[in-house]
């Protein structure tokens, strides 16, 4: 029998999820077709597709998905509600699919699919199990597909707890700091600050300049939902309750010598976030804060001015 093929984008929650996706089809017998790395026709593409009003990694994930039409038998377009009990995924992760069925007038076959882990204990096990059995799977295979997903999954969360980086692991970039003077929190969502293309190369950048990078997927959730307390209320946002506890605790990490917040612009939990940020670490005053927002506008000669007044701002705090 012909082997399928399931096309996803390189974008959004890939840089979360992707070797659950990954491993579960797999093992179901189909070919995974991951959409090429972003570049600028594909971000063209996006915006063309896109209604203005969405944020910028919206928009890159369109011209993903416009990259992989015709080449795949299925598009995968996941309803992503909640990962995990008590926390939710933007709304913008909720109507990803009616977007793109809206704005694409022709696209492969789609297997949409709604992942609400709020509801569960096992967070999205029981909706990944009820994918396989939707696309016509023998509940003992779906049941195995779940099993060995969940592994890479929790493999690959283990390998950024102990320091690397989702670029390394799922894409092979090879990420080098040259002359390590000291390491800073990089904090923002995935997709913005992994995508290099998008976050125009900050970690590289930044590396460049002799600054290790720390991340929030390299800080353990323990940690993160501690130092969150701060606030009187947990974020109901599962990207942006990681965001601001790992601000939190790294601004009482002695090896972090300032903070970067990577925002999108347009981007409703970002500003939230972003002014919970400015108002908190500002406030302590412990860790120089640099609070940057991105979009297809930003020009990257800007964004390097501020990173070396940044970097070195830090290191004549160090000298003196
Ligand atoms: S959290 Fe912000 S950047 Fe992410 S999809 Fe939602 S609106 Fe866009």
């Amino acid at each position: 029998m012909e082997t399928k093929t399931i096309g996803i984008p390189r974008a959004l929650f890939y840089y979360y999820l992707f070797p659950l996706w990954d491993v579960f089809f797999r093992e179901l017998g189909y070919q995974v077709i991951l959409a090429p790395t972003t570049d600028k026709r594909m971000v063209d593409l996006g915006i063309q597709k896109a209604v203005d009003e969405v944020c910028y990694p919206v928009k890159i994930y369109y011209g993903h998905v416009a990259s992989l039409l015709d080449k795949v038998d299925y598009l995968f377009l996941p309803r992503l509600i909640s990962i995990q009990r008590k926390s939710y995924i933007c709304p913008k992760f909720m109507g990803l699919p009616d977007m793109i069925r809206a704005n694409f007038s022709r696209l492969p076959a789609v297997i949409e699919h709604t992942f609400d882990g709020s509801r569960r204990k096992q967070g999205i096990k029981y909706d990944l199990e009820q994918l396989g059995l939707k696309l016509g799977h023998e509940p003992g295979a779906v049941k195995r597909a779940c099993v060995k997903g969940l592994i890479a999954l929790e493999e690959y969360q283990k390998a950024l707890k102990q320091g690397q980086n989702p670029m390394t692991v799922l894409d092979s970039v090879k990420l080098v700091c040259r002359e390590k003077r000291f390491k800073v929190g990089l904090l923002g969502h995935g997709y913005n600050i992994y995508d290099p293309y998008a976050s125009m190369n900050i970690i590289e950048k930044l590396g460049k300049l002799g600054v290790e990078t720390v991340t929030a997927e390299n800080i353990d959730e323990k940690a993160v939902d501690q130092a969150a307390k701060v606030l009187p209320k947990r974020l109901f946002w599962t990207l942006g309750h990681r965001i601001v506890g790992s601000a939190f605790h790294l601004e009482q990490s002695e090896d972090i010598a300032g903070i970067i917040h990577v925002a999108s612009f347009g981007c409703g939990p970002d500003s939230m976030v972003a002014e919970l940020l400015e108002r908190f670490l500002r406030r302590n005053g412990q860790k120089p804060f640099l609070s940057l927002t991105i979009d297809e506008h930003t020009g990257e000669a800007g964004l390097d001015t501020r990173l070396e007044a940044f970097v070195d701002m830090i290191a004549r705090r160090k000298i003196s």
